[in-house]
């Protein structure tokens, strides 16, 4: 049936064609030009409802201005037959061609506006439409949610299933995640990695994301293989946090920031964070301060080899006492500044300190010659002379380069992975050791593994935590270590806190582990006081 809009519409133009009918009746019949205004209600209709709008009010009309209006009302000369039959030919012609006419500005607005507000590829409606959609519900006073959801292992998945199948998949996970039953929203599309929910504030949101975030646990099928979705979400909500659409949109953002630096699946805006960007530039600009000021130190953690429990290597791990924020954990400022050019000077010092504490530790134990193990980013890797400074490094200091071995995540060197394999292979040649850090966390393939030329493996502490807790992942750890003996590569353990973990590793005959079980890092003084009292080193740790 018609809505209430349509029924008033037309009621409307059948009303202007009496009202015309009636002006020309009432001025002295149709040989005075006011039966011209026929052609408004004709107009009209036709651009309400297009070709049969403009026909139809054509013959209304052309009839009411037809066989019984007068050509003269003083005298009551009616028209002829060829009169009025001529008139409603011509109006019907005009209300046709005026129906097309505006079926066809119609529709190439349509695709104007597909342009303007819909993802080409995903066909999905994008941040344009998002803001539109929010500003229509703040303008109606609708209470709603507003989510951005991350795809943050989109790379890992793209790399895996390929450029041309990419969009494809992310319609098979967007259906996956409308199938959800709390969502029968509109997904808007923001980027490859970041689609936007609004979500009807009726549900409890507590309930709702644990919900969400668990079926988002699963994988989800495409070409029969089964891909895991590493997501997050920013969260906030209209009226408490903002009227303002372009603000909501910021905050949720912002949040999602929020949550990554926490390692949380989701954050909901809160006031407070509203400093959380600025900080984060400012944050940025005291790097550069901080490196001339000294306020980064190096704490070492020792990685101890599981046949006699020595110690030959320690990892560096970087700390910032910041002058006004006290302490900043690397795992929330290092993400950020391997964005920016920054990380170049950074490691630059994290090297220098570290070569120099290296001929700290072997000052005292000359027959120990111990190593160094530094964190790198692929935008170090990246840099045309990354290798030179290194090896001029290790020239200034004096130290071999077999004393220095550098620690790179899997996900950074696949991103390059034909440039890469060449940087890596140089610093080989000179005697730097390899080690793949965070394996299993994303991406892994086999392919590369076997080209990479690297010296270690490092296990994830993620697996590590799951020792004793989930069969599956044990079996992981034992193909991870098998895998990579068969390839002769020695695999590191980290994050192990546990004797059980210890155990577990050491019957599958890992080679070396790392973790709180043994030794948290700790300052270049406490380590070189340890490594003073040699061995009991490590059997103090044990005793805690
Ligand atoms: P990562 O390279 O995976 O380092 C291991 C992290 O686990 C360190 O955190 C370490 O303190 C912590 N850890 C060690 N043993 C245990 C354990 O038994 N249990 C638990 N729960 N954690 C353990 P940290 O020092 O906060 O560093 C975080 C990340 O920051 C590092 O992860 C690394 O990716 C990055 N990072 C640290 N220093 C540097 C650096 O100098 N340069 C660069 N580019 N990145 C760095
Ligand atoms: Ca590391
Ligand atoms: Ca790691």
């Amino acid at each position: 049936m018609f809505e209430d809009r349509t029924l008033l519409l037309i009621f409307s133009i059948l009303f202007l064609a009496v009202l015309v009918a009636l002006i020309v009746y009432f001025t002295g019949g149709t040989r005075f030009s006011y039966a011209h205004l026929i052609y408004l209600p004709i107009i009209l209709a036709a651009y309400f409802y297009k070709i049969k709008g403009g026909i139809t009010a054509a013959l209304i009309g052309g009839f009411l201005l037809g066989p019984y209006m007068p050509l003269n009302t003083s005298t009551m000369t009616m028209q002829g037959l060829e009169n009025w039959t001529f008139r409603i030919s011509l109006l019907v012609v005009v209300g046709t061609f005026a129906g097309y006419l505006f079926s066809l500005l119609e529709s190439q607005l349509e695709q104007v506006n597909q342009i303007a507000y819909y993802d080409s590829e995903t066909e999905l409606p994008n941040k344009l439409k998002l803001k539109k959609e929010l500003e229509k519900e703040i303008e109606a006073e609708n209470d709603f949610y507003l989510l951005i959801l991350s795809i943050n292992n989109f790379i890992d998945i793209y790399k895996m299933i390929g450029f041309m199948n990419f969009s494809n998949y992310i319609k098979k996970l967007l259906q996956y995640i409308k199938d959800f039953e709390k969502i029968r929203d509109q997904i808007y599309y923001i980027n490859e990695s970041k689609y936007g929910l609004i979500l009807k504030k009726e549900a409890d949101l507590s309930i709702f994301l644990s919900q969400f975030v668990e079926y988002m646990d699963h994988a989800v099928e495409f070409n029969q293989i089964s891909i895991f979705n590493d997501i997050s979400l920013g969260i906030t909500a209209y009226p408490e946090q903002s009227q303002i659409a372009d603000e909501l949109i910021d905050q949720a953002f912002l949040s999602l920031e929020k949550a990554a630096s926490k390692k949380l699946q989701y954050w909901q805006y809160q006031e407070q964070d509203s400093s959380f960007k600025e900080s984060n530039i400012g944050l940025l600009a005291d790097i550069n301060k901080s490196i001339l000021n000294d306020d980064f130190e190096l704490y070492y953690q020792p990685k101890v080899n599981l046949v006699d429990r020595s110690v030959e290597t320690f990892e560096a791990l970087i700390r910032w006492n910041h002058p006004e924020r006290g302490f900043i954990s690397p795992a929330e400022f290092i993400p950020r500044v391997e964005q920016s050019s920054l990380i170049e000077p950074l490691t630059e010092w994290v090297v220098k300190r570290a070569l120099n504490d290296i001929n700290k530790f072997n000052q005292k134990n000359e027959d120990k010659n111990y190593s160094i193990a530094v964190n790198i980013s692929a935008r170090n890797l990246q840099h045309p002379n990354f290798a030179e400074s290194l090896i001029q490094n290790l020239e200034f200091f004096n130290i071999n380069p077999e004393r220095l071995s550098l620690e790179i995540t899997e996900t950074d060197l696949i991103l390059e992975i034909k440039e890469n394999i060449k940087k890596l292979k140089k610093l080989k040649s000179k005697g730097i050791k390899i080690y793949l850090d965070d394996f299993g966390k994303g991406y892994s393939s086999l392919k590369y593994l076997k080209e990479l030329p690297v010296d270690y493996l490092k296990i994830d502490q993620y697996f590590i935590k799951n020792i004793g807790l989930e069969k599956s992942t044990e079996n992981i750890i034992h193909s991870i270590i098998n895998m990579a003996h068969a390839l002769n590569l020695k695999v590191v353990a980290e994050g192990v806190e546990k004797k059980e973990q210890l155990d577990f590793l050491q019957e599958l005959g890992c080679d070396y582990a790392q973790g709180y079980y043994f030794a948290r890092p700790d300052t270049k003084e406490n380590i070189i006081k340890k490594l003073a009292e040699e061995d009991k080193y490590i059997l103090n740790s044990i005793d805690n």
